[in-house]
């Protein structure tokens, strides 16, 4: 398969992007100057190369997202390898292993205009020691005639070489195909959801205000199904109408009958509103502004941060908020939502109406920022300054170190730390603190796992 200058690997149908689990990760190792990041170029496919043409010129380890054929994958750059290195190549060599050790799958490039080297072989006793399933690539293959050349890397003991042109593209899709077998088994595809509404769970402790909003809120009509793609809703959910757009109140009968409260057990009522957040994609959690945060608005509060939904945070009740009032509220909420610095938070009267249409903006962005995905290749960008300014503290004279991060699936958002051993919770704490300065989560957990190195 010859692919086209432009390389547009972009075609996929990306039906995987959201499943759960880092997108596998393919390292391209190989000496200084072979092409690796001319490859990496065409895999990704960026127009212009970022290649600089001076021999021997090293880079760091950068990642980047890449896809073909619908499958996702992260794909790492490797500075170039070289047993016997000093310093600054050494350094490289030590990315590099590392990066080997993190892959699912390694492309071992090799220049078949060189043949291959010492270096080469050397690289070769790396690898098999990693235990990685590696493609051989034969690089600067540009022409047929060079193809029957290229055989002769059999005898590096890696199996078949893979003609590529990194530089006009030929070869590589064969190469990218033979990537994808490669690779671990993708998880089943989940069946996407019909798009119809957004799912709003209104909960919050008894008392709050929750039927008054809903009262106010909800379409008088019990419409079964929605104008919109004739999505059905079901018949314990509401319609509601805020801020012109129309969303879907999911579990909404309990408040209509006032089930939790009728009932008198609070378990009930708990158990109702976990499977409200459960089934909803963000949460307007109500807390009454007129009294205290007490540990009841607590626990409904972890429960949305556990279910992983985006919240928006109502005070209700403002007509009865007075200036007093307003200086305790505004030390309570610095003392008890310290855990969630990150929540919306919205000033609302369901007795008045005041201020109802702004849970709409407040929704939208939560809904926006859950479902947030930020590419492989500027989250590294942002990654590598971050973890050189601020790298993580030596602990008995050891200090792990970040290697590369991808962001494994959205709604929520959740990332994945590469690195050379565990992280202390509390460096993890600020990996995260920094990503939502500079990525914007407003409204919306945010997840961050370590993988060390095997
Ligand atoms: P790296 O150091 O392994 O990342 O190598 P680069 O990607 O920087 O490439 C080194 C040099 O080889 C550059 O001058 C590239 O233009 C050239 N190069 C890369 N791939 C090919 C190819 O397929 N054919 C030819 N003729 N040159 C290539
Ligand atoms: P729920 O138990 O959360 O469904 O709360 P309700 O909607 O039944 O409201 C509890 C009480 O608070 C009722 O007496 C409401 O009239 C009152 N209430 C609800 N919202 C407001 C509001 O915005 N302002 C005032 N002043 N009272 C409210």
């Amino acid at each position: 398969v010859d692919l086209g200058v432009d390389g547009d690997l972009d075609a996929g149908t990306g039906v995987d992007g959201d499943r759960e689990g880092p997108a596998p990760v393919v390292a391209v190792v190989g000496r200084p100057n072979v092409g690796k990041s001319t490859l990496v170029n065409r895999i990704i496919g960026r127009r212009q190369a970022v290649v600089e043409d001076v021999p021997g010129v090293t880079r760091d380890r950068v990642a980047y997202d890449a896809q073909w054929n619908g499958r996702r994958f992260t794909i790492v750059d490797t500075g170039g390898w070289e047993p016997d290195a000093k310093d600054r190549a050494k350094a490289i060599a030590a990315q590099a292993e590392a990066a080997v050790a993190t892959a699912d799958v390694v492309l071992f490039v090799v220049d078949s205009r060189v043949g291959s080297t010492d270096v080469d072989e050397a690289a070769v006793r790396m690898l098999r020691r990693s235990a990685k399933p590696v493609l051989l690539v034969a690089n600067k293959v540009d022409n047929a005639t060079m193809e029957i050349e290229s055989t002769s890397l059999w005898s590096l003991g890696l199996g078949q070489p893979y003609p590529v042109s990194a530089l006009h593209g030929r070869g590589s899709g064969d190469l990218l195909d033979a990537v994808l077998e490669a690779m671990p088994a993708p998880a089943p595809p989940d069946t996407p959801r019909p798009r119809g509404p957004r799912r709003v769970a209104l909960v919050g402790r008894p008392n709050v205000g929750k039927s008054s909003l809903l009262n106010r809120l909800a379409r008088e009509e019990r419409a079964v199904v929605d104008s919109v793609a004739g999505t059905t809703v079901d018949p314990v959910d509401s319609l509601a109408e805020i801020g012109g757009q129309t969303w879907q109140l999911v579990d909404t009968a309990g408040l209509r009958k006032r089930v939790g409260q009728a009932s008198g057990t609070e378990y009930f009522a708990s158990l109702r509103t976990n499977a409200a957040i459960d089934a909803a994609e963000v949460a307007i959690v109500l807390l009454d502004a007129s009294e205290p945060i007490i540990e009841q608005d607590q626990r409904i509060l972890s429960m949305v941060t556990e279910a992983g939904r985006a919240l928006v945070l109502a005070f209700n009740k403002w007509d009865l908020v007075d200036e007093d009032r307003r200086y305790y509220l505004d030390r309570e909420i610095d003392r008890e939502l310290r855990r969630i610095p990150w929540a919306i938070k919205v000033n609302v009267s369901a007795k008045t109406g005041r201020s109802v249409d702004k849970l709409a903006p407040a929704l939208r962005q939560a809904l926006a920022n859950w479902e947030k995905r930020v590419p492989t290749g500027q989250l590294n960008q942002w990654l590598t300054a971050l973890v050189q300014a601020t790298p993580h503290p030596v602990r008995g004279g050891r200090a792990p170190r970040v290697l590369f991060a991808t962001q494994a699936s959205t709604s929520p958002p959740k990332f994945v730390l590469f690195t050379t051993g565990l992280l202390d919770a509390g460096y993890v704490r600020f990996v995260e603190r920094k990503l939502r300065e500079e990525f914007d989560f407003e409204g919306t957990p945010v997840e961050v796992t370590v993988r060390p190195r095997k």
